[in-house]
């Protein structure tokens, strides 16, 4: 089996397995007073610290949630106020791009979503037109893409909108624990991230919120004042503790992981594009996230690829949580016809993805798109 599918979620890393299973024997309630309570709370404030040095921030500015997608929420719902912009992209993650639907539907005239080239990049030059005309307001573009693993220059983003008193909010799921996150010289406010897509566990993520930042309070779940009220409810202390262990076994190996799984990605790369000449690599392949390719096999639908190989875990587009088949909303937006967005492959790399892995994943999907491609010029002729 090769597992090719980091971006819906990677392998648990081996510290974090430990820590969770570890912490999963031990009882504790992290807001109870008693010994057991406080053990609790102090593997807490470690996760929390662990974080913090992925991040470059202070333990004080993190909040635990049950992942990104509730970050995203809560970063937006929080950051948006009527009548002031919320600039986004239409390549955003369905957890940002709903939400902000979501928050602007009585004022739609205040969501604006830039454009993205057929590269995958967004047009970072259309910023600074819209605060020509605006202030305030939240501006929230991921730091990659899922799907492209096209990389957004935030720096850019911050020079664009700092003026105009805009927040900056980052997407940063698919970043965090895969290339260098340093939150003060990104000079983001708000930052969303998920354990799982580093080798922590599923159901658990943070929002960074940088200290000072003039945002309303508005909690999405009420309660027990947890988080410094801004997110109610019993930690989920295991959880935690597997994405502190994450955090700190990502941020030691990070360079190097990144280098490994950049020259396995350009290795699946070249055995492809050159067995399937008529293949096409999708977004900007000189800013992109290391383990990430999307590619489209002209004329094959991408499903049945997928079908074809059972042995091989990759994805179609984004790994949809319905099930449904519709197209990538991404790949359309970077204009990419219907057709060609349904025969598009993503693969996704990561710290575990061997030599292996790769050499046979490539002999797997050239078998399985000339197989169906003879199959559908069998049922043509
Ligand atoms: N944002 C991005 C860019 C993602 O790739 C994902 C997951 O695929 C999410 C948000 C949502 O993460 P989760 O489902 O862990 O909340």
């Amino acid at each position: 089996m090769s597992y090719l599918d980091y971006n819906a979620t990677a392998p648990i890393r081996p510290e974090a397995a430990a820590a969770v299973i570890e912490a999963m024997q031990s009882v504790g309630n992290a807001s109870s007073m008693h010994q057991p309570g406080r053990q609790a709370a102090h593997r807490v404030d470690l996760a929390r610290r662990q974080l913090a040095g992925l991040l470059n921030c202070s333990p004080g500015e993190i909040i635990f949630t049950s992942g990104a997608t509730e970050a995203n929420n809560l970063a937006l719902r929080s950051a948006y106020t009527p009548g002031n912009s919320l600039v986004t992209s239409p390549a955003e993650h369905p957890a940002v791009l709903e939400t902000a639907r979501m928050v602007t539907a009585e004022r739609p005239e205040d969501l604006v979503l830039l454009q993205v080239g057929s590269d995958g990049l967004v047009d970072l030059n259309a910023l600074e037109q819209v605060f020509v005309t605006r202030s305030g307001g939240v501006v929230s573009l991921m730091g990659a893409n899922n799907e492209t693993g096209v990389l957004t220059d935030l720096r850019v983003v911050a020079k664009a909108v700092r003026e105009a008193g805009a927040l900056i909010h980052t997407d940063a799921t698919q970043i965090v624990g895969r290339l260098p996150v340093d939150v003060a010289e990104l000079d983001v406010d708000l930052l969303s991230l998920s354990a799982h897509k580093f080798g922590g566990p599923q159901g658990v993520g943070a929002l960074y919120v940088r200290r000072g930042t003039p945002l309303p309070h508005r909690p999405l779940l009420v309660g027990g004042g947890q988080e410094r009220g801004w997110r109610a409810g019993t930690l989920n202390v295991a959880g935690i503790i597997g994405l502190g262990a994450a955090a700190d076994a990502a941020r030691r190996n990070l360079g190097e992981e990144a280098e490994r799984v950049a020259a396995l990605r350009d290795r699946l790369e070249r055995l492809l594009t050159l067995a399937l000449p008529d293949c096409r690599l999708n977004g900007r392949r000189d800013q992109r996230l290391p383990g990430v390719t999307s590619i489209t096999f002209p004329g094959v639908p991408a499903d049945a690829v997928l079908a074809a190989m059972p042995d091989v875990a990759a994805s179609e587009g984004s790994a949809c949580a319905s099930g449904a088949p519709t197209p990538s909303h991404v790949l359309l937006a970077m204009g990419l016809s219907r057709e060609a967005a349904d025969s598009t492959i993503r693969f996704s790399l990561g710290y575990a993805t061997t030599d292996a892995e790769i050499e046979h994943a490539a002999q797997a999907v050239v078998r399985a798109v000339t197989q169906v491609r003879s199959s559908l010029a069998e049922a043509d002729g």
